[in-house]
């Protein structure tokens, strides 16, 4: 078996992606998000055996925005179980992220856990569940990376919640089907808290390593999800992570991940390690160009994808 050498094939990648054009653009429908430097571009390699390798901004704190997704999911799944697949499916959409016309005909029930009605339903549950549900989910998020200086940006909240109009829309939308038990107001101020966490790629990569190892333990020795749990998060991740371009990152990369419109990306091999890539300049579907040109070369040098 060839032994890699991650470092010298990380710096290898990240240089010669560096030295060419950074094509694509920043998100701006958040007035906050349109305020970073579309240059900032970092990564982060965590393997399971704790192998960890970064390089350029990997330790800068970046909006996380859409990947807290994942991590909300993988609450609500741990608190209700198979009951959270009532009320959300688990197919690919083929639209974008943030579409409200299948919802009428699926009666309300958003396709997949990662487009935002779908987040929306689960951000529904842990309002439900929980007493004070922004305190509650931070302490959560937390605990799984280890670390208690990831917050929320209440500016980017702010900011979100003072354009979300389409958000706004698709959470009433939802609840006119039933689907939404709580105030829409309290669950959309629940969803753009989530949304607004800001982590670096070190942090991103320690916070999944919850469903790249076996055995992950939080902070406070507590398992998250089983097994089959994991698998199925995972599962989703490979199928929806990516908006409508779901299908070409599975292509590309041939990993389960998760992108956001701050330009991050986080991809699992389960049972070896966790990537996280940040550069803010985002393609036309709304992935990071970077972070999709580095985890294509990553997993095609490396021979190190699921498949
Ligand atoms: N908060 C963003 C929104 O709801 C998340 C979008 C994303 O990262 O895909 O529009």
């Amino acid at each position: 078996m060839n032994i890699i050498n991650y470092k010298e094939v990380l710096e290898d990648i990240y240089k010669h992606i560096s030295s060419e054009e950074n094509k694509g653009s920043v998100a701006t429908y958040i007035p906050e998000l349109a305020k970073i430097n579309p240059d900032n571009f970092g990564v982060c390699f965590l393997s399971v055996e704790n192998e960890e390798y970064g390089i350029g901004d990997w330790q800068t704190k970046f909006s996380i925005q859409s990947i807290s997704k994942v991590i909300s999911l993988g609450l609500a799944y741990k608190i209700f179980g198979d009951k959270i697949w009532k009320r959300v499916g688990v197919e690919p959409s083929g639209t974008p992220f943030n579409s409200l016309v299948q919802l009428e005909s699926d009666n309300g029930i958003p396709r997949n856990p990662f487009i935002n009605g779908g987040a929306m339903v689960i951000c529904d549950m842990l309002v439900s569940h929980f007493e004070n549900p922004k305190e509650d989910f931070l302490t959560y998020v937390q605990e799984i990376c280890d670390s208690t200086e990831i917050q929320y940006s209440k500016k980017v909240a702010k900011s979100e919640a003072s354009v979300g109009y389409r958000n706004k829309a698709l959470c009433n939308f939802i609840k006119s089907f039933g689907n939404i038990e709580n105030e829409p107001r309290e669950v959309l101020d629940f969803y753009f808290h989530m949304c607004s966490i800001e982590m670096s790629c070190q942090e991103l990569s320690k916070t999944f390593m919850f469903l790249a190892k076996n055995d992950f333990k939080t902070s406070k020795g507590e398992s998250v999800l089983s097994r089959g749990r994991t698998k199925r998060v995972n599962a989703i991740m490979q199928t929806c992570g990516f908006y409508d371009e779901s299908g070409e990152f599975s292509f590309k990369v041939g990993l389960p991940g998760k992108s956001g419109v701050g330009g991050g990306i986080v991809a699992v091999y389960p049972g070896k390690y966790c990537i996280t890539v940040w550069s803010p300049k985002l393609n036309k579907k709304g992935n990071s160009y970077r972070g999709m040109e580095f985890l294509e070369t990553f997993t095609t040098e490396t021979e190190l994808s699921i498949f």
